[in-house]
């Protein structure tokens, strides 16, 4: 064993690396070692199934890894489809080549303020990103094992595998290979379908002895962003109906939102992209049931990812400019802000409610905002944002909302007196 495993303190006589099977060759003694030996430096492994594809498996593996990252993890993701990767497109690296340090590959590492994200996938070996690659069990599963112990994952608090949709040939070798893993989340949607073909994954999961951490129902529930109407456009209620029948955990909903597919497409996943969206919030309900599997998802508060390093500013706007007199405002534009980067995330053009004392604090507080920029307010309305944990600057020019953001971010706005200091 090379020092760099660092399993010199660890004595568990149960530990793959410990000592030779009987019958078993010196060859086979000193792979089983060598992956023992990487495995036992990740604390939690975690498996993402589905019964059948499309179901948004891939989208769950990474929108819960970077939410763990996000959370001050160490994380691993990996991404064993071999016929269609996906991870690295969704994480915006497919275009990155898997480099060696000398005995092993070493991962893509992306970077979070609070924690990072380790990704290796069968994408970076291809030369290009349409080559298919087809191969049959045997090679899977030595390509599978090597992607295990050949990868410089280093310390982990975390892998997440997000493995091809059914019970083939890669979730049986990742299965078999780990031979401690946490167990298997397992994504499903809300069709009866998709609930039957969950069965067949957990007897899989059953007829391995992994365990199953909880089923999670996808595109369950749309809420219009309009009107605020909810539908139920695939049903809701299947998985959590299954998963009770057959005595497993439900780990919780996320809902059907257009902001999931585009943040998919750009690369950056939901919770890092819209972090105080209803969606990643669904998300962060989830992985508290990861880091606390006493939790059930019902009673868990969400995780709100990016706590520290986002805050929101809310600009009230008339005719698209900064309104003067936030109280008469048609629009308030509400920016996502990355306070570390300076930069904005997102922004929101929403409609207040109706204007009667204190209700625009309290909605803004609702909507999350740390921050309202306007030309002028009243002095019982400045302390009723304050009340709210509101910062107020006032004396701002009327325009446009974007511009005010930058500058504001910049150290460069200037403020002159407050219009409504009447
Ligand atoms: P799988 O890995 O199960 O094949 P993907 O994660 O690739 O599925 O998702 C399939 C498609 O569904 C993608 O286009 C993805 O953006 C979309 N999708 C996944 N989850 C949602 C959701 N909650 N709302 C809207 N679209 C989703």
């Amino acid at each position: 064993m090379t020092s760099e495993n660092k399993c010199s303190d660890c004595n568990d006589p149960n530990c793959g690396a410990m000592g030779k099977r009987p019958g078993e060759k010196e060859a086979e003694f000193l792979e089983r070692q060598a992956l023992s030996s990487r495995m036992c430096q990740i604390k939690h492994k975690v498996i993402v199934l589905s019964g059948k594809g499309g179901v948004g498996k891939s989208t769950v593996a990474v929108n819960l890894s970077v939410a763990l990252a996000m959370a001050g993890k160490r994380v691993g993701l990996l991404d064993i489809d071999i016929h269609g990767p996906s991870v690295p497109k969704l994480l915006h690296i497919e275009d990155t080549q898997a480099s060696s340090n000398g005995s092993a590959l070493s991962p893509v590492r992306v970077e979070y303020p609070t924690g990072m994200l380790n990704v290796m996938s069968i994408g970076f070996l291809l030369r290009k990103r349409d080559d298919a690659v087809i191969w049959r069990g045997p090679r899977k599963h030595g390509l599978i094992k090597q992607f295990l112990t050949n990868v410089d994952w280093g310390e982990l608090d975390y892998l997440v595998v997000d493995s091809p949709p059914g019970t083939g040939d890669e979730p049986l070798s990742i299965v078999q290979l780990i031979e401690n893993a946490d167990g298997a989340v397992i994504v499903t949607t809300p069709q009866e379908l998709a609930v039957q073909d969950v069965r067949r994954c957990v007897v899989f999961c059953r007829q391995l002895d992994l365990p199953v951490l909880g089923v999670i129902e996808n595109m369950s529930g749309f809420t219009c962003p309009k009107c605020g109407e909810h539908t139920d456009i695939f049903g809701a209620g299947g998985g959590r109906a299954m998963a009770h029948e057959m005595g497993i955990p439900y780990m919780g909903n996320i809902p059907v939102d257009a902001d999931v597919v585009t943040s998919g497409d750009s690369g950056k996943p939901m919770v890092e992209a819209h972090p105080y969206s209803e969606t990643a919030k669904a998300f962060g309900r989830i992985v508290r049931t990861l880091l606390d599997p006493e939790l059930k998802a019902e009673e868990n508060k969400p995780l709100i990812m990016m706590e520290r390093q986002t805050m929101k500013i809310a600009i009230p706007v008339t005719q698209g400019n900064l309104s003067l007199h936030f109280g008469h405002c048609e629009q308030f534009a509400l920016f996502e802000v990355d306070s570390e980067s300076k930069t904005i995330r997102d922004r929101q053009d929403l409609t207040p409610p109706n204007h009667e004392p204190g209700a625009l604090p309290r909605w803004l507080g609702e909507q999350g905002a740390n921050v309202i920029i306007t030309g002028g307010m009243g002095t019982r309305a400045q302390s009723l944002f304050t009340q709210n944990n509101i910062t107020v600057i006032i004396g701002a020019p009327s325009e446009e909302p974007e511009q005010i953001v930058n500058a504001y971010l910049d150290g460069r706005l200037k403020t002159g007196t407050n219009i409504c200091d009447h």
